[in-house]
């Protein structure tokens, strides 16, 4: 696999305040001015500058710039979480009686926002097999929105985002892709088309399980949009000092992405040989080679046999821990057995049917030799148990 030329993950010297080795954090609400006209020419649009930090702020400013650098595209913002940049990205473009068409499998909060408070106000969302094309391309006539996540949760399917992203376009269709997973550096959906790229920050990006963080990147023109909404309206910013967070965890982005990536296959192919598991969910191992991926993030799932025992396996893990979210030094992992019995209507797991033996596993950065011994043990009495 190769991997584009990209911009450098640190803030060239001469474009960094005093020439510090790091970002500093500015931690003000507000930035002050010299005398009225300097206010009322701001106010005025007349001159461009810093006014309060819900708009822009020095910090989130640097982090913004150096994810639409990564993601090839001309601006970026920073959310205070993934969620609150799906809705920056999705809300302020819908109104009451459009359509979204969303893949299958879409990570499960943002299935929950589209089908209680988009539903809520008159928003319908179909949701289509992504892994179909034409039946996605079929479902873009009428529709305003279509939203992706390729490879999604759960079952990591890969979606053709070319062929989709291009067919939204000439339909007057405005795309949006989920891209947590491949992160910049294995996938540039903007470059294949796609309007707007969200991230949840709080994985790869940030990377060390400490910061909740989200950004939008995508053309000046849909950015302004954002910005009249859900930037200064919503107000879910990030943070200067959660910006700060996420720009340290960029710095070591490459070597972290290239060990989940690679701890990620060897457990999924050792998974894929054991006849304890049935199924691996991992775009790697799928049929049809992945368009547009030039990497695997290490997040994937598997099914366990009829003879094992879920709950058995989960408590007899000693590396690999129990936790939702994913993308940092630690293994997680979470058995669809427990998530299918969330509360609530919208319960994305019991929809698209992820099996009750399914078992989510984010592959973190210990020894790959620690996880797979530690998987081995755990299969081995799960086993045990149910004989
Ligand atoms: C975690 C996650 C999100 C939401 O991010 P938060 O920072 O938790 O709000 C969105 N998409 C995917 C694929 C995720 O895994």
């Amino acid at each position: 696999m190769t991997t584009s030329p990209r911009p450098d993950l640190i803030t060239p010297v001469q474009e960094a305040p005093f020439c510090a080795s790091a970002p500093p954090i500015f931690q003000a609400t507000s930035f002050l001015f010299d005398s009225y006209a300097q206010i009322a020419d701001v106010f005025a649009g007349r001159s461009n500058r810093l006014v309060y930090s819900r708009g822009d702020n020095p910090t989130v400013s640097e982090l913004e710039g150096l994810i639409a650098r990564l993601e090839g595209t001309q601006a970026a913002r920073g959310f205070s979480s993934g969620m609150a940049a799906i809705c920056g990205a999705v809300l302020p473009f819908v109104k009451s009686g459009d359509t979204i068409v969303a893949v299958e499998h879409l990570y499960s909060d943002a299935y929950r926002l589209f089908e209680t408070v988009l539903r809520r106000f008159g928003v319908r969302t179909v949701y289509v097999d992504g892994t179909d094309t034409q039946a996605v391309i079929d479902a873009l006539p009428g529709a305003r929105l279509v939203y992706l996540e390729s490879p999604t949760s759960w079952t990591f399917r890969v979606q053709d985002v070319q062929s989709i992203a291009t067919a939204a376009r000439m339909q007057g269709v405005l795309s949006v892709i989920d891209n947590s997973w491949a992160t910049p550096l294995f996938q540039r959906p903007c470059d294949l088309g796609v309007d707007l790229v969200v991230h949840a920050a709080s994985k790869y990006l940030s990377g060390h399980s400490d910061t909740l963080a989200g950004l939008v990147a995508g053309p000046k023109d849909l950015i302004a949009q954002i910005d009249h909404e859900a930037t200064h309206l919503f107000g879910g910013r990030m943070s200067p000092m959660d910006a700060f967070l996420v720009l340290r965890g960029m710095r070591t982005l490459e070597m972290r992405m290239q060990a989940h990536m690679q701890g990620g296959l060897t457990v999924a192919r050792a998974l894929s040989n054991d006849a304890r598991i049935t199924k691996v969910h991992h775009p790697a191992l799928q049929d049809a080679p992945p368009p547009g991926l030039t990497g695997y993030g290490g997040l994937f799932a598997f099914d366990l046999a009829q003879g094992l025992d879920v709950e058995r396996f989960c408590n007899a893990l000693r590396v690999i821990r129990l936790g939702v979210s994913w993308g940092g030094p630690e293994s997680l992992i979470v058995p669809g057995q427990a998530a299918c019995g969330l509360a609530g209507a919208a319960n994305a797991f019991q929809r698209f049917g992820v099996s009750a033996r399914t078992i989510r596993l984010a592959v973190g950065l210990e020894p790959v030799e620690r996880i797979l011994a530690d998987l081995d043990h755990a299969l081995g009495l799960g086993e045990q148990v149910a004989a």
